[in-house]
């Protein structure tokens, strides 16, 4: 009736006011914080699963703050990319994922994300490129991860971006892949390297018609695109299993290992048989 449906609108409004003033809060602290000194990265493994052998890792962005304590990066992300100062959280976290990679062995290739921003100017793919000169590790061990959000507005220039990425010797990824809504010819339009399916698709795989059927056909995309394709989040034996019989290599998620603080790799690819 009529006192339930506003029962609902406030509860509904009541939850929308604590989340805004809850991002309201992040944006604050955020801005204001050492970036250097609070943000981290740590790296989770891309296994081929043929070999068992780690061919790269992910950075995945933390940050613990001694106001907020630890705020997950899909809270504190779209903050600063909606704040507008997401390029400076780029920069950060690229110097520090760079830094770490140096000391790898060699092969060892570094994953890094890169929002929609980062891609939107020239000036911030010049500011990555600049990192990227400054350091020893090589440009072609990297690949940036992008999204489908990244071209919904200015397709040319992402373009233009990542063929400069491109040109520097740089993989593109594109990540989420199957969760947006571009059309197949605006993906064949970017000079990509790898795809990553999302882990929406890949829970509970082996008894999910849907998602089998959904992994199974991206997939098939992934070869006739001649492109390498990377599966996440897969947990179980279940869905390992499930992989392996639709020709699955590349693997990211918890069944290897969840992400890995920069300081603990050396002991993970001790472990992992691969250093
Ligand atoms: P993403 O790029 O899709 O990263 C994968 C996320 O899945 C990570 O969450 C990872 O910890 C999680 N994950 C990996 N394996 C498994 C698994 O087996 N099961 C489950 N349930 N989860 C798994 P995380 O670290 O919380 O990052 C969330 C998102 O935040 C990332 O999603 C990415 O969109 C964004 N992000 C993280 N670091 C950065 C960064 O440095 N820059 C930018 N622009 N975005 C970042
Ligand atoms: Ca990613
Ligand atoms: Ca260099
Ligand atoms: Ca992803």
């Amino acid at each position: 009736g009529k006192r339930t449906r506003r029962g609902t609108c406030t509860l509904f409004s009541h939850v929308m006011d604590a989340q805004i003033r809850r991002e309201a809060l992040i944006e604050q602290v955020l801005k204001q914080t050492d970036m250097d000194e609070e943000l981290t990265v740590v790296f989770q493994p891309i296994v081929d699963s043929s070999s068992g052998r780690t061919i790269g890792f992910e950075a995945l962005a933390r940050w613990d703050s001694p106001v907020l304590g630890r705020v997950p990066p899909g809270e504190f992300i779209p903050v600063a990319e909606r704040g507008g100062f997401v390029g400076r959280l780029t920069r950060t976290l690229l110097r520090k994922a760079v830094m770490a990679a140096e000391c790898w062995p060699a092969g060892m290739r570094l994953s890094f994300n890169l929002s929609a921003h980062d891609l939107n100017t020239e000036e911030s793919v010049l500011a990555i490129a600049a990192i990227l000169g400054r350091s020893s590790f090589d440009s072609r061990r990297i690949d940036f991860e992008i999204t489908e959000t990244a071209f919904a507005h200015d397709f040319e220039q992402v373009r233009t971006s990542v063929e400069a990425l491109r040109v520097m010797g740089c993989g593109i990824s594109l990540d989420d892949f199957g969760t947006g809504y571009s059309s197949l010819t605006r993906l064949h339009a970017l000079p990509l390297t790898k795809i990553k399916i999302d882990r929406s698709f890949v829970k509970d795989l082996h008894k999910n018609p849907a998602s089998y059927k959904i992994v199974k056909s991206l997939l098939a995309l992934s070869r006739d695109m001649h492109l390498d394709c990377v599966i996440e989040g897969v947990e179980t034996q279940e869905e390992m299993d499930a992989l392996a019989a639709l020709g699955a290599v590349l693997i990211q998620g918890y069944f290897y290992s969840p992400p890995v603080a920069g300081h603990e790799l050396g002991d993970y690819l001790d472990a992992a048989g691969t250093a």
